[in-house]
Formats: C-alpha cells, structure tokens, sequence
C-alpha cells in the first residue's frame, strides 16, 4: 500500500475497528451488536474516503447488517455443490439470515493479483474501471458518488466522521 500513503491513518482506523470487533466478540459472543457497531463503522470510513478493503476481509463481514461473520459464533457454514463439480462453502448470517457462497477453489486467483493486470494498470494509469475486469470481485461494492465531495480533490479534506 505505497502508492496509498495519503490514507494510512484512514486504513489504520479500518484495522483497529476491525481488530476491535473481533476482540469484543472473543470475550462475549453476546457482543454481536457492539461487534456489528464497529463493522458498520468501518464499512462507512471506506465507503466514504473509497478505500479498498482486502477481499478476505470483505468475506467475513455480512453485507446486509454488517454483522462479522464467525462461524460457529455469528455465522453457519455449509458445503453445497452445482453441477457435481463446483463446491460452494456458504456461510449465512445468523443476524439476519443473510448468506454468501465462496467458491471452493485453493489455486483461485484474484485479478488485482494477476500479471496481466498489473501491466493494464502500468499501461494506462487511471484509464481501466476495474468494473470491467473483475465482477465478481466487487460485487456489491458501490462506487457511492454521493460520498466523494466534489471539492475534495486526490489530496482533499479526509472526513473521518460519520457525518449522516
Ligand atoms: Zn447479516
């Protein structure tokens, strides 16, 4: 995360939230709702300054209430199978039943993380929407236009409030 220096104090705050949430459900597993308070909260702080967040962290958190999904604690884990050969590992919010499939693949690449892409981005900086390229990677992610300030600029007022 060179390149994204500007927001280190942005992804530190993430870690922390994230950190704390984990650490409050690991001494009350009852402490779903403070754990869902700082998951909302981080969720918020990247969607407002367009942070990416790193997909295995994405995957543990609920999309619909923001709950941190630990299996076995606040979440259900089941294998399911399409088709006799994909294998799904599906794990559904017990907060509010809300469930995503994962596909079983050890050798599964990420496109950020393939070579073609880092060439793309070399060849023409800023010019290829990762919309195009990867789908199923940000499903569910949501550029937001109302959350980036039109007087903000690459280097404008880092909002870290919740200001809603
Ligand atoms: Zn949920």
């Amino acid at each position: 995360m060179a390149q994204n220096l500007k927001d280190k104090e942005a992804y530190q705050r993430l870690n922390y939230l994230y950190q704390a949430a984990h650490c409050v459900l690991s001494e009350n597993p009852e402490n779903v709702e403070l754990a869902r308070f700082y998951c909302f909260t981080q969720k918020t702080i990247a969607r407002r300054l367009v942070l990416r967040q790193d997909p295995s962290v994405k995957r543990t958190l609920c999309k619909k209430c923001c709950s941190l999904l630990i299996p076995g604690v606040t979440a259900t884990t089941r294998q399911r199978r399409k088709k006799r050969k994909t294998r799904f590992t599906v794990v559904r919010c017990l907060s509010c039943g809300q469930s995503k499939a994962l596909l079983n693949n050890p050798d599964y690449c990420l496109w950020a993380d393939r070579p073609e892409a880092q060439l793309a981005q070399q060849k023409q900086p800023g010019d290829k929407p990762l919309n195009n390229t990867a789908p199923q990677l940000l499903r569910g992610w949501s550029p937001g236009p109302s959350s980036i300030q039109p007087q903000g600029g690459p280097d404008g007022p880092r909002e870290t409030g919740l200001q809603q």
